[in-house]
């Protein structure tokens, strides 16, 4: 089985959206292996977007990333990292599949309610920026 990061961002925990979220996660197959509530600095966003800090929104992405609490989280399943970047659907919500986590709950590309991991290689190094070893099991 893989793991995969996902983060609910501040839009969505500003809306109680959490279980919400999980409930899609959870009939998706994917299992929440490791969870935590926790308020991102501006600069643990940059941190962990280093990769869009070229990009013209990376300012607007990590004000917003420290805009309120976000739930970070290990979802583990078959295909994990594939399964939960379908489940979140598009970048931008006018894209995103019905039935999506962004096409049901994200606001706009930037407010768009969920992050997911995109390789095995981002998604080693996503958890392990988040979760110590003790706290995966
Ligand atoms: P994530 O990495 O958050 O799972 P993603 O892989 O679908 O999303 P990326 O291209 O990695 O999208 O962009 C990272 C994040 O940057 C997006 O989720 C979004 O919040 C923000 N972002 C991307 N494009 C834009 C844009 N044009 N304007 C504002 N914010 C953007
Ligand atoms: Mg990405």
């Amino acid at each position: 089985v893989e793991r995969t990061l996902s983060i609910i961002k501040p839009d969505a925990t500003k809306r109680n959206l959490t279980g919400k979220i999980n409930t899609k996660f959870e009939e998706a197959g994917l299992r929440i292996v490791a969870q935590k509530r926790i308020h991102l600095t501006q600069d643990q966003a940059g941190e962990f977007y280093a990769v869009h800090k070229e990009r013209p929104f990376f300012g607007e992405l990590t004000e917003f990333m420290a805009s309120g609490p976000v739930v970070v989280q290990v979802l583990e399943g078959e295909n994990a990292i594939a399964k939960n970047r379908e489940v979140m659907g598009a970048t931008n919500p006018a894209d995103a599949a019905a039935g999506t986590i962004r096409a049901e709950f994200a606001e706009s590309v930037g407010e768009n309610s969920v992050h997911g991991s995109d390789a095995p290689d981002t998604a080693k190094e996503e958890i392990s920026f988040f979760f110590s070893g003790l706290e995966l099991v």
